[in-house]
């Protein structure tokens, strides 16, 4: 396969973990005989620096004309004032729309050595794999919002607002992943108190009946939900939501493995490149330092080859890779507990010697 990729290393940390992505993939393709080609550009912090915006239009080409996208983070203390008019992360929800990317895919799913790394009981860890699919262009955060005056008080409004064609589309994108999990959907609303909600439960309802009907599907009211993420996480294979209970749940999730510095993530369209990422941020307190977790990043490259790229072998082998090495012992400080620790540019090249190993 010839594939054109464009790497967004970002700030803090950025480069520093997209370098060990970039060896992994070159790694998996000299194995199977594919040529990714990767051109870097600048996006947040250092595009602001460079050229004034977050994200430069040379940049928004690159992956318009690429098949998929890795970034780092964005962002940092030298560009944290909340009242600047021009900010990192406008980079990120400006490629995000502009791609229209409506579906962000968080896998939760904690590695069997890293168990005790978790705040919760191993018993209840044990075995959890989670896909959260969370709609992330509609909903409350995309909707008319306000201020008004009434009688000397002072009102504030933000509408939440779903039609049935953006609830469909990714339902069934959840469907079809569920399709090829474990055969279990969960749709998470708030449909005893609101409309959007109601809509919602009715479209997932009739999507899953008419074409995925072989999937254990069920519902959830989002408070519940919160609840059994830490009481039962391990029942749940596909969860599908809307924006903002998926922003929250999703969070909720990330905390069950124990470390921000394995969770990769993915938004993605109907069609046009993916843009691929870790969930954790350019942790500017270790920023070229060289002890930065690269496994996230290394992971979410592994959820491009698969799901922008339809590579599963190379992408499942990069998860076997990954877990082969924390097997073996090796961590670094973030998940090392207080034990003896390696840089970010050596775990890159434990998971290179493994997959060019197998
Ligand atoms: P953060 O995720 O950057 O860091 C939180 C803590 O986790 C820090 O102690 C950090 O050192 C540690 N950490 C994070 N990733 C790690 C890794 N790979 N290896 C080892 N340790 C790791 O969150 P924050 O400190 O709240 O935010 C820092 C900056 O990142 C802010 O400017 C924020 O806006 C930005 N941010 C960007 C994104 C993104 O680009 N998607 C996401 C979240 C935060």
């Amino acid at each position: 396969m010839d594939a054109q990729l464009t790497l967004l290393p970002g700030d803090g940390i950025g480069p520093e973990i997209v370098a060990q992505a970039e060896r992994v993939l070159s790694a998996i393709g000299e194995k199977f005989g594919h040529s990714f080609h990767c051109q870097t550009c600048e996006v947040g912090g250092s595009a602001i620096d460079s050229v004034g915006t977050p994200l430069p239009e040379e940049t928004l080409d690159a992956c318009r004309a690429s098949n998929a996208i890795l970034l780092g983070a964005v962002g940092g203390p030298k560009w944290d004032d909340p009242t600047a008019s021009i900010r990192p992360e406008q980079g990120l929800l400006g490629l995000r729309k502009e791609l229209k990317l409506f579906a962000n895919l968080r896998p939760i799913k904690p590695h069997n050595v890293l168990l005790d790394a978790s705040p919760l009981k191993r018993e209840i860890i044990e075995g959890v794999d989670i896909l959260f699919v969370r709609e992330l262009t509609g909903g409350i955060y995309f909707g008319e919002s306000g201020r008004r005056q009434h009688e000397g008080t002072e009102f504030a409004y933000d509408v939440m607002q779903y039609s049935e064609p953006e609830v469909e589309r990714i339902v069934r994108l959840a469907a079809v992943a569920a399709q090829g999990r474990r055969g279990k959907l969960t749709s998470v609303d708030k449909a005893n108190v609101l409309e959007a909600s109601r809509l919602w439960r009715q479209t997932a309802r009739q999507v899953v009946e008419q074409d995925f009907a072989e999937l254990d599907y069920g519902v959830e009211l989002v408070d519940a939900m919160a609840m059994h993420l830490i009481s039962r996480p391990a029942d749940f294979d596909v969860v599908v939501t809307g924006n903002m209970f998926g922003d929250i749940l999703t969070d909720e999730g990330s905390m069950l493995p124990g470390s921000l510095g394995m969770l990769p993530s993915a938004s993605v369209g109907q069609s046009g490149p993916g843009l691929y990422e870790p969930i954790h941020g350019s942790a500017p307190d270790i920023a070229g330092k060289g002890i930065a977790n690269p496994l996230a990043t290394i992971l979410a490259s592994a959820m491009m080859l698969r799901h922008s790229l339809n590579l599963e072998e190379e992408a499942g082998l990069i998860e076997n890779c990954v877990e082969n090495v924390l097997d073996q012992g090796h961590r670094t400080e973030d998940i090392a507990a207080g034990g003896p620790s390696i840089g970010t540019a050596e775990m890159g090249s434990l998971v290179v010697e493994q997959i060019q190993q197998q």
